[in-house]
């Protein structure tokens, strides 16, 4: 390495792979964060994920909030003077962060399975299947007894059983699943 070059994160290697971006043309110039719907949900930034990507901090960037609560609504590319497809960053933090073997299984992997195990065997979710399933298997305590009971009142919640899904849906699953095996689910 020759002065005034900076070394490539490993982090940073392996994100611009999986997301087909180059993350050297961010400028920190914060557009992303500006326009981001659900900055308000997350702890770091768009513009500080891209830097943390460049400093490497794997553990910091897996076991962070943000890459499960980015929506994909692609408002941060529309902004961006790089143009960087930020929600295929995030895509591919999720699919490392998904991948990790030794990466303990925490609320938002719990709901990504939960949520994507759901949309597999019924084609949508089913809000109270998820709500209970949640609860058991990251063990956090229902909602109160009087806001269930308004849900349901105010049928805010469905709670019909789900619909089995036909063939043709079930193929359809398994040929994304065989397209997408690089991204985790
Ligand atoms: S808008 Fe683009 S260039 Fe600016 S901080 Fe965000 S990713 Fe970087
Ligand atoms: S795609 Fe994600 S990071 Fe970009 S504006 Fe939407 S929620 Fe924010």
């Amino acid at each position: 390495m020759t002065m005034g070059q900076t070394a490539i994160s490993s982090m940073q290697t392996e994100v611009e792979r999986k997301a087909n971006v180059n993350l050297d043309t961010c400028m920190q110039c914060g557009c992303c964060t500006g326009g981001c719907s659900g900055i308000e949900a997350m702890d770091f930034s768009p513009r500080q994920i891209i830097q943390l990507i460049k400093m490497d901090e794997w553990a910091v960037l897996l076991n962070s909030r943000t890459i499960w609560m980015c929506v994909s609504c692609h408002i941060c590319e529309d902004r961006c003077p790089a143009r960087i497809k930020i929600s295929s960053v995030m895509d591919a933090l999720r699919a490392i962060a998904y991948s990790q073997p030794t990466a303990e299984p925490n609320k938002q992997i719990h709901f990504h399975n939960l949520f994507l195990g759901q949309v597999k065997t019924f084609g949508r979710t089913h809000e109270g299947l998820l709500m209970m399933s949640y609860s058991l298997k990251a063990k956090t305590p229902l909602p109160p007894m009087r806001l269930i009971i308004d849900y349901l009142r105010r049928l805010r919640v469905d709670m019909k059983p789900p619909h089995m899904l036909g063939k043709a849906y079930r193929f359809t699953i398994k040929k994304a699943q065989e397209g997408g095996k690089d991204h985790g689910a």
